[in-house]
């Protein structure tokens, strides 16, 4: 289908949301994830155990607010849109990553398409 890269833009950012919206709270998350006592001023223990996820590239474990789901194989890999939705919808694609390696990885991506594109 030959649309333009802005309508492909939009698509592809609208579906991304919602399939992070819908798949918030995923498998993917929950495979990485830890239970950690907590402690109270008096040092006695919380009845309520933290949790913390277990970041797929570094192997530190972090607080909720302190991970991202990445797709594996970027979405922008994909020749037409049809390839992108795919990679972009595929669970199995998915990986805990902290924020400072998801960074990382994004950097790394951009730069590599940038060189590929001069
Ligand atoms: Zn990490």
């Amino acid at each position: 289908m030959k649309i333009s890269s802005d309508s492909e833009k939009f698509i592809i950012n609208s579906c991304r949301e919602l399939f992070f919206k819908w798949y918030g709270a995923s498998e993917v998350r929950e495979a990485s994830k830890r239970k950690v006592p907590r402690y109270k001023k008096d040092g006695t223990r919380h009845k309520v155990d933290g949790v913390e996820y277990q970041c797929a590239s570094c192997g530190d474990y972090y607080k909720s607010g302190d991970i991202e789901l990445d797709h594996k194989h970027e979405v922008g890999r994909g020749e037409t849109i049809e390839e992108k939705l795919e990679i972009l919808l595929d669970v199995e694609n998915l990986q805990v990553l902290c924020i400072g390696c998801h960074k990382d990885k994004t950097r790394e991506y951009m730069f590599e398409r940038m060189v590929g594109e001069t």
